[in-house]
């Protein structure tokens, strides 16, 4: 091994191996000049739907857009309440923001890190409007109660499913499960674009005719505005990349489903390792471990040249911007978890060398 430095992610390999199958469809694209809402997007938003067995598949310019969209198909309005986790990326909270509606937070589940379906009904007020849960990590939230939930108190549901492409709960994908689902095709995320783009996804007609809407200036017909809308499309190019990739994506769950299963062969008992429910399929957009002295193992990881990351190392309610009047405190559990989850490198094109490295490594930190 030696000289293959080890990255967090490393998107130069995986598009190596399907270099030639990219580049034309890149060149396909430009020969059309068909740069906004070519072919690519509609093939890929029906090869999309298909694959998360969803009925409507809308590609928009990136996750973040997605879920904006989402609860402006929703009519969410200023003052209204959207039910959340706040250990999450800040898109989540963002967009609610943006809105003028207000993030009510639930505090996160200790084993899976999503939000703990136990704590949202006392959550619930006359003013809530839709729970949003985010399949952290890659893991499905605990869909069933969240629907069960929503179904009684007439409340919308918007999966995030930025970091859980693909990831399966019971036997539905995520996305096909809530009202609305949100996807991410940032670089990084499971399955990636060359650049920002995004999607929303659902069974309903009505939304779904909505969504396209508000995605192109609230327009159907050119000209003629019906809705409030954004300019927020998939672009071609993207798309062409996404179709390709898509074809791969179930071999890129399985390279890192299976590297997630040589970490947990090494530390389990070493490390807390990722706890995954029975009846899910987990994705593994992140590989997150908890250590006593996670500061001190990042620190002494990096000097080895081993990457790491911390999602997420300030919590929602704490963050200067989303805070509203909670405080230090408030979300034990998350607060607890932020403070020794650290992410190690995962992505689909790890090697045993590099993970039997990795974990070297950590044993030698925590002395084993
Ligand atoms: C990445 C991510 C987003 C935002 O996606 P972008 O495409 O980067 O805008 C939203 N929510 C979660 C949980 C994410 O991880």
């Amino acid at each position: 091994m030696g000289n293959v430095k080890i990255q967090m992610v490393d998107l130069k390999n995986q598009y190596l191996k399907i270099k030639d199958e990219v580049d034309n469809a890149i060149k396909g694209v430009i020969d059309s000049v068909q740069f906004i809402q070519g072919n690519a997007v509609k093939e890929f938003e029906k090869n999309t739907a298909e694959y998360l067995q969803c009925k409507y598949a809308i590609g928009c310019a990136s996750g973040t857009d997605a879920l904006q969209i989402a609860m402006m198909a929703l009519d969410i309005k200023p003052g209204d309440e959207i039910i959340t986790t706040p250990f999450t990326f800040v898109a989540t909270t963002e967009t609610i923001a943006l809105l003028g509606a207000v993030p009510v937070y639930v505090d996160i589940d200790e084993k899976t890190y999503n939000i703990d379906v136990n704590k949202i009904e006392e959550k619930i007020t006359p003013r809530t409007k839709a729970i949003m849960p985010v399949h952290l990590y890659g893991q499905p939230a605990e869909m069933d109660k969240i629907m069960a939930i929503a179904k009684q108190h007439k409340l919308k549901v918007i999966e995030d499913s930025a970091q859980a492409f693909g990831a399966v709960y019971k036997d539905k994908k995520v996305c096909s499960i809530g009202d609305i689902g949100c996807i991410s095709f940032f670089p990084s995320k499971n399955l990636g674009a060359f650049g920002d783009g995004g999607m929303v996804t659902t069974n309903d007609e009505q939304l779904a005719q909505k969504m396209r809407m508000i995605v192109n200036h609230g327009s159907k017909k050119k000209y003629y505005h019906e809705t409030l809308g954004v300019n927020s499309r998939l672009d071609t190019i993207q798309a062409a990349i996404l179709n390709v990739k898509l074809k791969y994506i179930d071999d890129y769950h399985c390279a890192r489903i299976e590297a997630a299963e040589k970490y947990n062969g090494v530390l389990k008992g070493f490390a807390e390792t990722p706890f995954v429910l029975p009846y899910v399929k987990h994705i593994f957009h992140q590989y997150s471990i908890r250590v006593k002295n996670r500061n001190e193992l990042q620190k002494f990881l990096a000097e080895n040249e081993i990457p790491s990351m911390i999602y997420y190392p300030v919590p929602l309610h704490l963050q200067e911007a989303y805070r509203y009047n909670y405080k230090k405190g408030d979300f034990p559990v998350t607060e607890m978890i932020s403070e020794d989850i650290i992410s190690l490198p995962m992505h689909t094109e790890l090697t045993d060398e590099q993970i039997e490295l990795i974990t070297g490594k950590i044993k030698v930190f925590l002395n084993k």
